[in-house]
């Protein structure tokens, strides 16, 4: 796992290939979606677990992308797979977003829809050995049904008697972790609000420069948190934000957040590991 080169060597043993070059793949390896099957044979051998980035396509404000929850899920997955040596499976890009649909552009799953994915999801990657797996999410709408999806992967093994590998399933949000909150809570107070929040926006303007877009937008009040449908969210939050300013989000803080958001995680990671 320290040495993820051994992955490759492994791997090209196995099935007899001539031996490649010093796979500067090292990292890429660890990206389910560039691994080749020996590669990830290999890493089987010596690790069970896998970081599941999951996240959301939904509106995030005036000016955040509606890929918001899904990159920084994305990005954060491949930074901890990369600082661990842990394998990172292809994100669950749209998640549970009913209330976000009456702005243009929002897409959802609905619970059951999403819960068959995420059991799918789990039984395609245990069929090979994986066992522990650790989804890293960007969408707070994800959680009751992520926890619902769950409680269904571990119903099959308790209503059955018989032996069967133990499967263990975390959900991490990545904005609740100690270092990410003090960094949220000291940059924006109490302007961070609850969706399309200067620090998501800040994170997702780090990963992809290319696509921040500041603008100063007038303050809204706190958010006061009920919803119910699409349209009714629409009506509490007009131009989609929950109580945030999005105008304080830079590349910068985005970046002091992917920072110490790697740092929590691959802290939690190895607490999850050690939980057996
Ligand atoms: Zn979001």
């Amino acid at each position: 796992m320290d040495k993820p080169g051994a992955l490759a060597e492994t791997a090209a043993g196995a099935i007899r290939l001539p031996r490649l070059p010093a796979l500067q793949a090292q990292k890429d390896t660890m990206l389910l979606q560039h691994a080749t099957w020996p590669d990830v044979e290999a890493y089987l051998k010596q690790a069970n677990g896998i970081i599941v980035p999951i996240g959301s396509t939904e509106q995030h404000g005036p000016n955040g992308m509606i890929g918001t929850d899904a990159l920084c899920a994305d990005g954060l997955a491949r930074g901890l797979g990369e600082a661990v040596g842990a394998m990172v499976a292809p994100v669950i890009n749209v998640g549970m977003a009913q209330h976000h649909m009456a702005f243009p552009g929002s897409m959802t799953l609905r619970p059951s829809t999403l819960i068959a994915v995420v059991r799918d999801t789990v039984a395609s990657l245990a069929r090979h050995g994986f066992s522990r797996f650790y989804f890293l999410n960007g969408h707070g709408g994800n959680v009751a049904t992520l926890t619902a999806a769950f409680s269904e992967i571990y119903g099959e093994t308790s209503l059955q008697t018989g032996q069967q590998p133990t499967v263990r399933c975390r959900l991490k949000n990545w904005w609740v972790n100690p270092n990410v909150g003090r960094i949220a809570r000291e940059t924006f107070g109490s302007r961070e609000g609850s969706h399309a929040t200067p620090s998501e926006i800040s994170l997702t303007w780090f990963l992809h420069p290319e696509a921040a877009r500041p603008m100063d937008l007038p303050q809204v009040l706190p958010a006061d948190g009920g919803f119910t449908d699409a349209a009714d969210f629409r009506r509490r939050y007009p131009d989609g934000r929950m109580g945030s300013d999005p105008s304080l989000a830079t590349i910068d803080h985005g970046r002091r957040l992917y920072e110490a958001a790697i740092t929590d995680l691959a802290e939690d990671w190895k607490r999850f590991l050690a939980e057996g």
